[in-house]
């Protein structure tokens, strides 16, 4: 317990404390009592330590922490909180069987509509989905202070996982149809479970050599333990789905092959949106410059932060800037930090109130000392006689007046260039979707993006028997929006193969 945040053992004995106080009261809690609960803290690795480390950082509810949070809720009658959900859990039930301690309910209750609780409860905005419309956030008149949704969902999965055992779905009898899965990402994983239950055979084609797409490659382990990620395929392994890595749809072979020459009665696309985008400005072909995906696609998949044992080491960069202010960005300068550098800087040309990335996150960043430059942004990149990174010029920004999206729009301010030394940038400004499938597969039709078009409430693409979902639909969007797409597109092809 050494590198933990050391108010939390304190934190601990203060939720035993005031947990046994409301079991001995003989009388039921009134709202105002709920209201008066104290919120409960996520315990943490402790800042410096965890800078330096792979380890999980958000270490999970104790069980009395959860019961205690799982108490704040009201059990609204009309839930605004399942309305901010994707997949619509039913949230005051699953919360109600935590406060009760029955956590393998809690688990169970979920299930009925999310089936990777263990992830969405880590990675799943929650401040602007269900916790954003929680009625005690809005009573005590801060997001911040809703029922921490999340952190129970998280704590009942875990509970499964570690002590109940993860149930493996029932199947039903072969009905001898083929559906085969493009990509292992969320979506891809949702469509293969829901398909399979049905009794169809499901065949996952994966071009990376292990499977998870973002949730293997992209997101950290510091967030988002690969452990976790194992149990999920191992289920739906146990559920019979097969898998087939390192397999380039497209390249090893095209759809209409799995349709026409594999007999596959349908095809689900899940290929995500794993094309990085790039800045276009001087010095961006440099060595040390590299696209965030790729960056973090070699430290997660490859192992790349097994210095003396990754078989693809990557570029220890020592002064790191990094480009953007989404997810992709914390991620890697947070990676950046694990990997040995000295100094990570994020530019980004709004503030922070602008960000996209999860405030936890950016907390998280700020706290193991990524330093945030805001207001700025880089104009070129400039390198030594070797063609290696040596310094970036930035240009300072101020905010103007609202663009479309309802944020105000960055302005550079002329002659306001300044140099920072740096041997390392990373460009997160964002991904687009994977071209190969449409580029080789021309009936499936996309818009100007490359985003594959689809029926709304079908996911089906314009080409026969084939469906698709997730990022490259949607663009680079969240992993409940991707399994919420995958949802739908199975129900469809369940009922097209009845
Ligand atoms: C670094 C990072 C951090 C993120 N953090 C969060 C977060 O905190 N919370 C959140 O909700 N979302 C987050 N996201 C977004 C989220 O991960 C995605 O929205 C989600 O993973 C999309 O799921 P998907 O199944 O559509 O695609 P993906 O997860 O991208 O999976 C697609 C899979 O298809 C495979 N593939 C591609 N082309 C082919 C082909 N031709 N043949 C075979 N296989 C192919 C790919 O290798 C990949 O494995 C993050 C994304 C990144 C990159
Ligand atoms: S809105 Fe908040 S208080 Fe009401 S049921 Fe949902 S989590 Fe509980």
């Amino acid at each position: 317990m050494t590198n933990l945040n050391p108010t939390l053992d304190q934190a601990q004995r203060d939720a035993v404390e005031v947990l046994q106080n409301i079991i001995s009261r003989p009388e039921p809690l009134k709202v105002r009592d709920r209201l008066a609960i104290p919120l409960q803290e996520m315990p943490e690795l402790d800042a410096n330590y965890r800078a330096t480390s792979l380890e999980e950082v958000a270490l999970g509810f104790t069980p009395e922490m959860a019961r205690l949070e799982a108490m704040r809720c009201l059990q609204c009658k009309k839930p605004a909180c399942v309305e901010g959900c994707p997949v619509h859990i039913d949230i005051p039930a699953f919360i109600h069987f935590i406060a009760e301690g029955d956590f393998q309910g809690a688990a169970d209750k979920i299930k009925e509509t999310s089936l990777l609780p263990a992830i969405c409860g880590r990675v799943c905005p929650q401040e602007i989905q269900c916790q954003e419309n929680c009625v005690v956030g809005k009573s005590l008149k801060s997001v911040d202070k809703a029922v921490g949704i999340g952190r129970l969902e998280r704590f009942a999965a875990d509970y499964e996982r570690n002590f109940g055992g993860v149930a493996v779905p029932e199947v039903k009898a072969p009905t001898g149809k083929k559906v085969a899965v493009i990509g292992s990402g969320p979506a891809g994983l949702v469509v293969a479970a829901d398909v399979r239950r049905e009794g169809h055979e499901v065949v996952i084609f994966e071009a990376f050599h292990k499977l998870g797409g973002v949730l293997r490659y992209g997101i950290p382990e510091f967030r988002l333990p690969k452990e976790i990620v194992d149990k999920e395929i191992e289920t739906l392994e146990k559920m019979g789905v097969q898998f087939r890595t390192n397999f380039v749809v497209g390249r090893t072979r095209r759809i209409d092959d799995l349709l026409d020459k594999d007999d596959f009665d349908a095809v689900f696309v899940g290929t995500g949106a794993g094309l990085p985008l790039f800045t276009g400005i001087e010095g961006e072909s440099l060595v040390g410059v590299f696209a965030a995906n790729e960056y973090l696609t070699r430290a997660n998949l490859m192992r790349a932060y097994e210095k003396d044992k990754a078989d693809t080491p990557i570029w220890g960069g020592k002064h790191v800037a990094v480009l953007g202010g989404g997810n992709v960005a914390m991620d890697s300068a947070r990676m950046a930090l694990r990997m040995g550098a000295k100094s990570v800087k994020i530019i980004y040309r709004r503030t922070e109130a602008e960000m996209p990335a999860r405030a936890e996150e950016v907390h998280h960043a700020q706290e193991e000392g990524v330093e945030f430059c805001f207001l700025q942004n880089a104009k070129r990149i400039l390198g030594d006689e070797n063609g290696r990174v040596r310094a970036m010029e930035c240009i300072r920004y101020e905010l103007g007046e609202a663009d479309e999206s309802g944020r105000r729009s960055p302005v550079e301010i002329p002659g306001s260039e300044f140099e920072i030394e740096v041997d390392t940038v990373l460009v997160a400004i964002g991904n687009g979707s994977n071209p190969l499938i449409p580029q080789t597969t021309p009936e499936i039709k996309t818009d100007k993006r490359g985003r594959v078009l689809v029926e709304e409430l079908t996911n089906k693409t314009f080409m026969e028997k084939v469906f698709a979902g997730g990022d490259i639909v949607l663009g680079a969007a969240t992993v409940i929006l991707a399994m919420g797409e995958g949802r739908r597109a199975a129900a469809a092809i369940n009922e097209m193969l009845v």
